[in-house]
């Protein structure tokens, strides 16, 4: 049985923290239990109303978070901190610490399937115990007398809220750093507005803790809020999750088309788009029938965040389907076709480079020896119309492919020319476009 632990399959290191961390959090909650003064009843009365609120909360939100959990991507802010961080600042600490087992687990039992492996939920409850022994150690030290919380005030409590979310995003983060075959920075810190969200949560937390110091029953206040919030924030990844594509993250075909037919009509010439790229893994079929589907689909995230990287933040950069990919690049039409071709010849370049290391159970495999053919359309000076740029970029790269791949190619459609760029070949005449590079 325990043979058959998923925990095993993961890289070896990623395993090894993981029991580093359980063990430690067991470890601490065991040698604070000990030093422990005999907690009041009340005390024992208000865990229970904590826990018993976050279990209340988590059947409430029972449809939105199996729904949140199908569709988000990447880290993601956890709602119930609001019970465990408002434990940790009144609680005695094994106390806030039995109160996060307990809606943890419960988290993990009822959210259904997909279900995560039950070692990542013990590993996301060890994350929390540490991080409510970290904030319950600052309130207690900053704190005094028989109400430390309201001794700490806003200091204390904003930083123990700092300590908290450090603890717990740090752990969080260091764990996909180690199973992310390429981590970026973004994902393994999460986006702004998760880490927004999880201040928000911790906020409440925080009242909540005030409102079980004042009266515990004012802190049944804290549950219609943070139901409402908790589908504000199924709503924003619902809407996330219609326009990227799950597997690399990149805008999937029908949001890129949207947007850059906006980018299009919006565009003046002075900053409008200068082309658009189309790009094809070349002999990608190979890549799966070596290595594996799943070590293909990890190919093709490694692929999108190196087309990321090689472009700015307002180029868009989609996936087409299969391992096909379009960008739109945005800037002024002056020198258009040059920096469409150093752009598409920097991104064949870096996938030429690329070595995606795939962590699998006998050790990291890697994967190099990728190539790309890139087909290009750079956009005409008086606008352009989005299919026809389109139309161009994938004959040139028909023709990148046919001859030899792993080839830039450009063409610029008919028309008025852009002040640089008359040496491409057109449309109708693709295979007379430039030959950046050949194999
Ligand atoms: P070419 O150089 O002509 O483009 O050769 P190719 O093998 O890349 O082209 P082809 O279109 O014949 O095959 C595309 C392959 O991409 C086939 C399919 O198995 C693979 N593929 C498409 N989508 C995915 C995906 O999401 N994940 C994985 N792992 N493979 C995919
Ligand atoms: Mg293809
Ligand atoms: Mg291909």
């Amino acid at each position: 049985m325990i043979r058959r632990w998923p925990l095993w399959e993961v890289p070896h290191r990623l395993a090894v923290s993981v029991l580093l961390v359980e063990a430690t959090a067991l470890g601490l909650v065991i040698a604070v239990a000990a030093r422990m003064p005999v907690p009041e009843p009340f005390q024992l009365g208000h865990a229970a109303l904590l826990g018993g609120l976050g279990i209340l909360h988590t059947e409430i939100a029972l449809g939105v978070e199996r729904v949140r959990r199908r569709v988000m991507v990447g880290n993601h802010a956890n709602l119930s901190s609001v019970w465990t961080f408002g434990g940790a600042l009144v609680l005695p600490p094994v106390y806030a610490a039995a109160v996060a087992v307990v809606v943890h687990m419960h988290v993990w039992a009822r959210t259904g399937r997909p279900r995560v492996p039950l070692y990542r939920s013990v590993y996301s409850a060890a994350t929390i115990v540490l991080a409510c022994l970290g904030g319950a150690a600052v309130i207690g030290f900053l704190g005094s007398g028989s109400e430390p919380l309201t001794a700490a005030g806003i200091p204390g409590i904003t930083l123990a809220l700092l300590v908290y979310t450090t603890i717990n995003t740090g752990l969080v983060a260091g764990a996909i750093a180690m199973s992310a075959p390429q981590p970026d920075l973004a994902r393994v810190l999460g986006r702004l507005d998760d880490n927004l969200l999880e201040v928000a949560t911790l906020s409440l937390g925080a009242l909540t803790a005030v409102a079980l110091v004042v009266n515990p029953w004012l802190v049944l206040l804290a549950l219609p809020p943070l139901v409402v919030l908790h589908r504000a924030v199924l709503v924003h990844h619902l809407e996330e999750a219609a326009n990227i594509d799950g597997k690399t993250g990149l805008l999937n075909a029908v949001a890129w088309h949207a947007q850059a037919e906006r980018l299009l009509q919006r565009s003046s010439r002075a900053d409008g788009p200068r082309g658009v790229l189309v790009l094809d893994l070349d002999h990608f079929k190979a890549v799966n029938d070596t290595h594996g589907h799943l070590a293909g689909d990890q190919v093709l995230t490694a692929v999108a965040g190196a087309l990321r990287a090689e472009v700015r933040e307002r180029d868009l950069v989609g996936r087409f389907g299969g391992e096909e990919f379009v960008v739109l690049l945005a800037g002024p039409a002056v020198g258009a076709a040059v920096e469409l071709e150093a752009v598409a010849e920097r991104i064949r370049s870096r996938v030429a480079h690329l070595r995606v290391e795939i962590p699998t159970p006998d050790g990291p495999l890697t994967v190099s020896g990728l190539t790309v053919s890139i087909g290009g359309a750079v956009a005409p000076a008086e606008g352009a119309d989005l299919r026809t740029l389109l139309q161009i970029a994938d004959t040139a790269l028909y023709a990148a492919k046919k001859a030899g791949r792993n080839i830039v190619r450009v063409g610029t459609p008919p028309g008025p020319v852009p002040p640089v760029g008359s040496r491409h070949g057109g449309e109708q005449a693709p295979d007379a476009g430039w030959l950046v590079d050949g194999e």
